[in-house]
């Protein structure tokens, strides 16, 4: 669906790059001609999937990073700039969650996942977004989640964080488009992953099924989708697309948002007999 070098001779930085969506993500910039960095805070984990992403025919570089340590982030970007020139584009996808019951949480573990998805996509931000200033130009593309305006239950500093992207990315689409930077987000519905699955859908508890069946599509996403996605928008084709969150979840938080879409469960013939109902009342 693409030109072949879409995106060739753009540095790309994926925060969380060696596992799941990143690496999927990452894959796909590197079929399309992109050189990589890859961050993480997992040395083993990066260089295995570098070598993955390598097969590609992609230049790939990785560097442990934890986006929390905003000394980690500065390393991160003077080491991309130091092995291909410039950075032309920052995908934030680096992140941490898990299910609790919010009565049951403590500070610590909301501090922690605020401090991954929030703070970590702040410092990573303010660093890249700082060269891209100097260079005149620029692309981030922010992972946030459908949760981050609907909210959820049992994953509230998630949610709070996810939220908080969210604002970042509409806020800086205004206040950085002056610098030739633009800003977007993508919120996923369910893609199964090691690690979401792991954290967020633990088996025997039923809840793979449960998601499965409020998507009205029927169907998880798959990796390609969303990393076609991502590539359009981190490249010059999207110059125009600016601020904007693209939902990719199968109708899932439409779903649940509609205040009568559960009537799906009603059967044809209770339909044939409301019908007949109405008719008879005229
Ligand atoms: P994943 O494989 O667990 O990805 C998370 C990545 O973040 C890992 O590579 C992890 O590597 C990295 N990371 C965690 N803490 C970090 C830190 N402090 N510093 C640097 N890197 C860190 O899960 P995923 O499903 O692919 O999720 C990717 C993104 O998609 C996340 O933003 C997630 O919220 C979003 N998302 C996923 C789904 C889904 O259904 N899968 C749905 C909606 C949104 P290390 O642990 O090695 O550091």
């Amino acid at each position: 669906m693409f030109e072949k070098d879409l995106l060739k001779n753009k540095t790309i930085i994926v925060t969380g790059g060696g596992t799941g969506l990143g690496k999927s993500m990452a894959n796909r910039f590197g079929e399309l001609g992109a050189n990589l960095v890859i961050a993480s805070r997992k040395d083993d984990v990066l260089k295995a999937a570098a070598e993955d992403l390598r097969k590609t025919g992609a230049e790939v570089e990785w560097s442990v990073c934890d986006v929390r340590n905003p000394g980690d982030v500065a390393e991160l970007v003077s080491f991309t700039k130091e092995k291909f020139g410039t950075i032309d584009i920052l995908l934030n996808n680096a992140a941490g969650n898990f299910i609790c019951p919010t009565e049951k949480l403590t500070e610590g573990g909301f501090k922690v996942v605020v401090d991954i998805v929030l703070n970590g996509t702040f410092n990573c931000t303010l660093a890249v977004g700082k060269e891209m200033i100097e260079q005149g130009k620029g692309t981030m593309l922010n992972i946030v989640t459908t949760y981050a305006w609907t909210g959820s239950g049992y994953v509230v500093p998630s949610a709070a964080a996810k939220a908080g992207v969210l604002a970042i990315t509409r806020s800086l689409a205004v206040e950085w488009a002056k610098y030739g930077i633009r800003t977007n987000a993508i919120a996923p519905g369910p893609f199964p992953t090691e690690g979401a699955w792991s954290r967020l859908a633990p088996p025997g508890l039923g809840i793979e099924k449960a998601l499965k069946n409020r998507i009205p599509l029927k169907r998880f996403g798959e990796h390609g989708e969303l990393a076609n996605l991502a590539s359009y928008l981190v490249s010059d084709q999207a110059a125009y697309i600016n601020g904007e969150v693209v939902t990719i979840d199968g109708g899932e938080w439409l779903k649940g948002a509609g205040e009568f879409n559960e009537l799906d469960k009603v059967p044809k013939l209770a339909w044939k007999a409301m019908s007949a109902f109405r008719k008879g009342k005229k």
